[in-house]
């Protein structure tokens, strides 16, 4: 008998009446004699509920008791799930992450998983229950309860998915697949039938939060068939992702993607000698902050600016260790923009075709956007832009790209 994960989101979890709808699409795959380990999050805005009653309480809630806290969200949903799923007349357990041994490291907030002990789920198959887990939540070797980071039932249901071997691991959320851009942002995005593990972590990591990044990269490491559907349709064959083939590589562009989370810091006046960019860098890295772009301008009186980008939610932080540092360093000023656009386009064309960025640098210029930082890789072009200009930016690059009189083969444009 097949296995398969489903993994639905909070949005296919939302209400009581979603409830039922999920789990009458669940009952379906049963009957139609898979074996089922659903995953689930917490109901559409429960995570963010949790941590705003945290937020009232204290100004930095202890990372463990804040896990303790956002972990609560997954345990409702599963066990509202598991309660229906019964009440349907077909046996079902529930779990949470310490009873299926999902061991983490102790990184409150954006734990990883080490191990999954999968004889648990696999005697409540056998004893022909249909699997119910919450997502979200591991716990350490010391038996505390952990959570993996935002998004991140994505992944249980991924390594859950990898752990047992299964056939499939279904994402069913609130759109029918992966698209060229944000569908809810982009009105002319298209849904791709078919998306490579590298330009889906690409995109995932610059901001198409439809997938998790570190699902992806798990799905990629342990070769897991992947496919995105929509909770909120009744058939539909949804974005597969997997490995990539001739078909894909012809592709020039396979998506654009708008990341309004990032922030900008810059510190101005630096003395231009060796070592500095390392005494700048050095604490960020310390303390865990991922630094995105960076950029140097050089000067003529030896003096230059460093400019550099990090997550929003890492700004607090970053400002504080540039200061410091710019304290010892003789006193460099720092500025920082709180918002900032980062638009990025992706795909795995681009790793034969040249002018994709001179193309995309000239779309911007014809909108007026102002390009502040760029950055490419092997398989992606991101600017960081003015936060007001990011949709635009991202609506004009789709348009030139992916739109409908756009050339998207890289073939015809080489
Ligand atoms: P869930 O709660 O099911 O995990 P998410 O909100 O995390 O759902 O992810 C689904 C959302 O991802 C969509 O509603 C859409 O707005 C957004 N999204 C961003 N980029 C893309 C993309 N390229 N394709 C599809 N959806 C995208
Ligand atoms: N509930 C968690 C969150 O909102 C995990 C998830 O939805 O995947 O981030
Ligand atoms: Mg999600």
């Amino acid at each position: 008998m097949a296995l398969i994960v489903q993994k639905y989101g909070g949005t296919s979890v939302g209400s009581i009446d979603r409830i039922k709808a999920v789990a009458e699409r669940i009952c379906r795959a049963r009957t139609g004699a898979h074996d089922i380990v659903v995953v689930v999050s917490a109901m559409a805005g429960e995570t963010n509920r949790l941590f705003k009653l945290a937020e009232q309480l204290s100004d930095s809630p202890h990372p463990r008791e804040s896990d303790v806290l956002a972990a609560t969200g997954e345990q409702v949903s599963a066990a509202l799930l598991a309660i229906r799923l019964q009440a349907l007349g077909f046996p079902t357990v529930s779990f949470l992450a310490h009873q299926l041994k999902i061991m983490t490291d102790s990184r409150h907030g954006a734990a990883r998983i080490k191990s999954i002990d999968c004889s648990r789920v696999l005697r409540a198959l056998e004893d022909g229950n249909i699997v119910v887990v919450a997502g979200y939540q591991g716990v350490t070797s010391q038996g505390d309860i952990t959570t993996l980071g935002r998004g991140a039932s994505d992944l249980t249901a991924v390594a859950l998915a990898a752990a047992l071997r299964a056939t499939l691991c279904e994402i069913y959320t609130d759109v029918d697949g992966v698209y060229t851009a944000d569908p809810n942002i982009c009105p002319g995005a298209r849904r791709l039938e078919r998306i490579s593990y590298d330009e889906m972590l690409e995109m995932a990591g610059l901001g198409a939060k439809v997938l998790q990044l570190r699902s992806v990269e798990l799905a990629r490491r342990f070769n897991v068939p992947l496919v995105v559907r929509s909770s909120f349709q009744e058939s539909g064959e949804g974005t597969w992702v997997g490995k990539e083939d001739q078909a894909m590589e012809d592709v020039l562009v396979s998506g654009v993607t708008l990341d309004q989370n990032q922030s900008k810091l810059t510190l101005t006046g630096v003395d231009d000698r060796p070592g500095l960019a390392a005494r700048i860098f050095g604490p960020i890295a310390e303390s865990g902050i991922v630094v995105d772009m960076i950029i140097q301008n050089a000067s003529a009186d030896g003096r230059t600016d460093v400019t550099f980008t990090v997550a929003r939610t890492d700004l607090r932080r970053a400002i504080e260790l540039v200061k410091m540092v710019a304290n010892e360093i003789g006193g460099p000023g720092v500025r920082y923009e709180e918002q900032v656009a980062k638009v990025s386009i992706v795909g795995i064309g681009m790793r034969t075709h040249a002018g994709v960025a001179a193309k995309m640098f000239r779309v911007l210029a014809d909108e007026g956007v102002n390009i502040e930082m760029i950055a490419t890789s092997e398989i992606k072009v991101s600017v960081v832009v003015n936060s007001k200009y990011g949709e635009l930016a991202m609506r004009v690059l789709h348009d030139a790209f992916l739109g409908k009189a756009a050339d998207t083969t890289s073939g015809e444009t080489a």
